[in-house]
């Protein structure tokens, strides 16, 4: 579904991604660890072209991004994200959070949009809730409102970018169980967290980066349990 071959980028002088490979299949969950300043977000930002890269290749469900702007298009439509700062806009009630893509960029009748809308707001827990403004909302429920709406387009790969990082303790949970029962229906997600509990049960695969380069990559079991690299041991040591 992705596949990255020799990914650099830089900002000025700065080279924050150093030929990065990575490969993530249909159904499988990879969460992305490594600390502040690594490449991460960059790395997400260059899979749905919110970043222009400078080498290297990326393919994401069959689509060469930095190609063309439609090839680019096609990889948004397909491609849902949620940020760390729940980007829901404030001046919209939750449906109308939900039903605005479908409604604009896929003309889905409003009707029909809505009724898509409850099934999702059903699925992130938030029944009942489809007039109440994010303002009124939790960070954790504003968060489920993101995902809803990511969702709502049927994407085919979800982007998580530090999902929780913003969340109080107490509504981590909620955001963190409602993307374990996405993991379960089989989406293919690519998650950035600093949630290691989480990533050791649903992740299929860990990448660890540090400073513009994967240094490690495996299971949860092999890179958090039994990390070879004297870099990933260092990392785990302080965020256990
Ligand atoms: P964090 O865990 O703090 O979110 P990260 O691993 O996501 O970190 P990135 O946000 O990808 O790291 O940033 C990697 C490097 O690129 C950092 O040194 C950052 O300062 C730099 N950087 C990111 N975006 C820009 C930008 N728009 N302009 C200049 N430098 C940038
Ligand atoms: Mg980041």
């Amino acid at each position: 579904v992705v596949t990255v071959r020799g990914l650099h980028k830089h900002f000025k002088q700065h080279e924050v991604l150093k030929g990065i490979d990575l490969d993530v299949f249909q159904n499988q969950v990879v969460c992305v660890l490594g600390p502040s300043g690594s490449g991460k977000s960059t790395l997400l930002r260059c899979l749905n072209g919110l970043e222009e890269f400078d080498g290297g290749t990326v393919s994401v469900l069959g689509h060469q991004v930095g190609k063309s702007h439609a090839e680019l298009q096609a990889v948004r439509r397909k491609t849902g994200m949620v940020f760390q700062s729940f980007n829901v806009f404030p001046h919209l009630s939750v449906i109308d959070n939900i039903t605005l893509a479908p409604r604009k960029v896929k003309k889905t009748p409003t009707a029909a949009a809505s009724e898509r809308a409850r099934e999702l707001l059903g699925q992130v827990k938030l029944e009942g809730r489809e007039s109440a403004y994010p303002s009124q909302l939790s960070g954790g429920q504003q968060q489920r409102v993101a995902i809803a709406r990511a969702l709502a387009m049927d994407p085919k790969l979800m982007l998580f970018d530090e999902p929780t990082s913003a969340l109080d303790p107490e509504t981590i949970g909620e955001v963190l169980s409602v993307m374990r029962d996405l993991a379960t229906a089989g989406m293919t997600m690519i998650i950035v967290t600093h949630e290691i509990g989480f990533a050791r049960e649903v992740a299929d695969r860990v990448v660890f980066m540090d400073d513009g380069v994967v240094i490690e990559t495996g299971t949860p079991t092999e890179v958090l349990g039994e990390p070879k690299m004297e870099r990933t041991k260092m990392f785990l040591n302080k965020v256990l």
